[in-house]
């Protein structure tokens, strides 16, 4: 390849956006590699584990056959902490195993099998091969420098994840903009999937999602996470970035995390945990207003380092936006294939397709997101009052009193202020 040799596109990055999108492009009959800076794709990512395959159904065709799923999340809370105390709002789905709404993956061996489906199909994917430059030639990207060898493709896609350095590199993004992210802890911990299955009250391959809002995160934006997988949990925590470096204490996320498992309502549900892996990684929740220009000529953006992530407080996708992505533009990569894909056309071409796909409808239908989930009434106002407020209905003290109901309301209404609380709520409705 670095004799002249030109592919028609080289993918850098290994995660769910570079790898569907590989697939899509050699399940055409066009040459791809995919040049990977980790030993083997999924060695250097990291998620929180719930990928929903609703919006991948059309798009991906056959990539999603037989894929490692961890188990099908048919049981899902939020739960609003206060204290030791918590209360919490669960929805059982109801799903059948024969439609999944959405699954927990390990992105380990969720990657590894992308990789294998897009090398079944003659993509090469290349671990260990970090991508340090882009080539340009005649106004257009025209390849990539790895190891100092010339890897030459018509089309270069950039699947590089959160902090895209071919991105920053075309000058699409500043290379660090704290308001943007949001930073994500997670430990894998190891349990039996029979407990597993007692704990959260689940069928085998059936599993459970939470979400947990309040002081988690310790008044910082951001939220607690927990899935389960077939026989081991994935938990964490996720705040904002920007807030986290201003509080300035190093050992934030540690304190948070671990204050997190000890929780009351969260301990017994891992009793005799191991932690097998842990890791922190960035996750770009600008939301739409932080999408840059998706490509200069010869370069496409998909995945993560084009910005596409949804944080709704009660919904965090990244990876089907990421894997809708990268087949988007591979599509219309393959639509140019008999010209030239590395032209002004195409990548208007991709712009126009991924602005007409459920992933920009979403970004743009939630731009108001990342505003409204910056506001911290959200989780220093909210999960104490309501919890303190259903503490005083459940209990009865010395003289033999309860609260009324009516008492109860008044005094929530009384702390949280009732037209901030409007204000909020209108917000947030327009979520
Ligand atoms: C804590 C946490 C929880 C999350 N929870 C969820 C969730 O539950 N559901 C969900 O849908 N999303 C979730 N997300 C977001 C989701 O993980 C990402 O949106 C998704 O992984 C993006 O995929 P990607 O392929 O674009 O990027 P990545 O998965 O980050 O892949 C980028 C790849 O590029 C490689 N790379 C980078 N630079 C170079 C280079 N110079 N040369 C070669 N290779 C390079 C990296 O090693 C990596 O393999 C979470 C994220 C975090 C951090």
């Amino acid at each position: 390849m670095s004799d002249g040799e030109e592919l028609d596109v080289v993918v850098v990055g290994a995660g769910c956006a570079g790898l569907a999108c590989a697939y899509e492009l050699a399940s055409n009959g066009l040459t791809v590699a995919v040049c990977e800076r980790g030993d083997v794709a999924g060695a250097k990512n990291l998620t929180g584990g719930r990928l929903y395959l609703e919006p991948l159904k059309d798009l991906c065709g056959d990539l999603l056959e037989g894929a490692p799923f961890e188990r099908t999340v048919v049981s899902e809370s939020i739960v609003l902490t206060h204290g030791d105390a918590s209360t919490s709002i669960r929805l059982d789905h109801g799903v059948g195993e024969d439609r999944p709404h959405s699954v927990t993956v390990l992105r380990g061996k969720f990657d590894q099998f992308l990789a294998d489906r897009a090398g079944e199909k003659e993509a090469f994917v290349m671990g260990e091969q970090r991508v340090d430059e882009l080539i340009r030639e005649d106004g257009k990207v025209a390849g990539v420098m790895v190891g100092g060898e010339e890897v030459r493709a018509k089309v270069v896609v950039a699947a590089d994840g959160a902090l895209s350095f071919l991105a920053v590199e075309a000058g699409l993004r500043k290379s660090r903009e704290p308001r943007c992210f949001g930073v994500g802890v997670k430990e894998l911990i190891k349990l039996d999937a029979s407990v597993i299955e007692e704990r959260f009250n689940v069928a085998p391959g059936q599993g459970a999602a939470r979400m947990y809002l309040g002081d988690v995160t310790d008044g910082l934006p951001g939220g607690g996470f927990l899935y389960t997988n077939r026989d081991s949990i994935s938990i964490g925590v996720v705040v904002q970035m920007d807030e986290l470096e201003q509080r300035g204490e190093e050992d934030t996320f540690n304190d948070l995390i671990n204050r997190f498992k000890e929780r009351p309502d969260v301990a017994p549900l891992i009793q005799g945990y191991e932690t097998v892996e842990y890791g922190a990684h960035l996750i770009p929740e600008g939301g739409f207003d932080a999408i840059p220009e998706l490509g200069i000529p010869g370069l496409f953006l998909v995945g993560d380092a084009a910005g596409l992530v949804l944080n709704t407080g009660n919904l965090l996708r990244g990876m089907d936006l990421a894997m809708a992505s990268g087949v988007i533009a591979a599509r219309s990569i393959i639509e140019f294939r008999e010209g030239d894909p590395g032209c002004p056309e195409c990548l208007q071409h991709y712009k126009n397709s991924l602005t007409n796909s459920f992933v920009i409808e979403e970004m743009r239908a939630h731009r108001k997101a990342p505003k409204i989930l910056s506001n911290e009434r959200i989780y220093k106002v909210y999960p104490p009052a309501v919890v303190d407020m259903l503490r005083s209905l459940f209990e009865v003290d010395e003289k033999g009193e309860g609260v009324p109901v009516k008492r109860a309301v008044k005094e929530m209404r009384r702390t949280v202020g009732t037209w901030a609380a409007m204000r909020d709520i209108m917000r947030i409705l327009k979520l």
